[in-house]
């Protein structure tokens, strides 16, 4: 990492704008974490997964080149993801801070923010590793399930709908990622052991890495994570 991002002191989120990167496998819960976490401190949530499956769904240019990659689980090309999220981060709403749940995957997409974080100058990194047991990671994905309508997200193991397959707020049948079928899982978590652990490494030699454990209930991760962000 470049000198002029390494950080060895605790954090504290009140001295800059906290710039909250989730690391952590497919499934360990990023996006819940994400989603809490935002809510709290008011900073804006940027999932590169979401907005690429935006693009999908709205058949852009940009989605119709990604979409057979997300399907089998590999990841997009580098220069597409990071021009993404330069485009997003540039927005106002991220001046006073932001969380990214999905990127950076790799070392490239991590040295390409690091400049982009030193451009700026005001920007705090930190970078929490979200670790869950491997068994219930591939509970977490195949058992996920979404509303196609609300977006509300249930599990089949954890948080199941009232009634098999439906949305309890809209009555509208629950769809399965295309990502979360078991041949894309596996491809997804290869891609994660062989691209992204890498990165753990590289932001626990900088000083930015905070273990979080991601095996209890989402409010008890949440509390964790809020413990390590809150000033002491
Ligand atoms: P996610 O929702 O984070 O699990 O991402 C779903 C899929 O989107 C991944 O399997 C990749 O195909 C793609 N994707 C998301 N973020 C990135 C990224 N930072 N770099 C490359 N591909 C990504």
């Amino acid at each position: 990492m470049d000198a002029a991002l390494r950080h060895d002191q605790p954090h504290a989120a009140s001295r800059r704008a906290l710039a909250l990167l989730l690391l952590g496998p497919p499934g360990a819960g990023k996006g819940t974490q994400s989603h809490a976490i935002s809510r709290k401190f008011g900073i804006p949530e940027i999932s590169t997964g979401e907005m690429l499956r935006e693009a999908v769904r709205a058949k852009t240019e940009l989605g119709n080149q990604v979409k057979s990659i997300m399907e089998s689980g590999e990841l997009v090309p580098d220069p597409l993801v990071c021009a993404l999220v330069e485009q997003r981060l540039s927005q106002p709403d991220c001046a006073q801070g932001f969380i990214l749940d999905g990127f950076p995957r790799n070392l490239e997409q991590a040295r390409f923010l690091d400049q982009w974080l030193r451009s700026q100058c005001r920007f705090e990194p930190l970078a929490l590793n979200i670790q869950v047991d491997p068994n219930l990671l591939i509970k977490r994905l195949t058992g996920r399930r979404m509303c196609p309508r609300c977006r509300t997200i249930y599990n089949i193991y954890f948080n199941s709908p009232q009634k098999d397959e439906i949305c309890d707020k809209d009555g509208s049948p629950l769809a399965q990622r295309r990502d979360d079928s078991e041949a894309a899982i596996r491809t997804r978590l290869q891609e994660y052991e062989a691209q992204t652990k890498p990165l753990l490494d590289y932001y626990r030699d900088s000083g930015f890495l905070r273990e979080v454990d991601g095996d209890p209930d989402p409010p008890a991760v949440t509390s964790a994570i809020l413990g390590l962000l809150e000033p002491s």
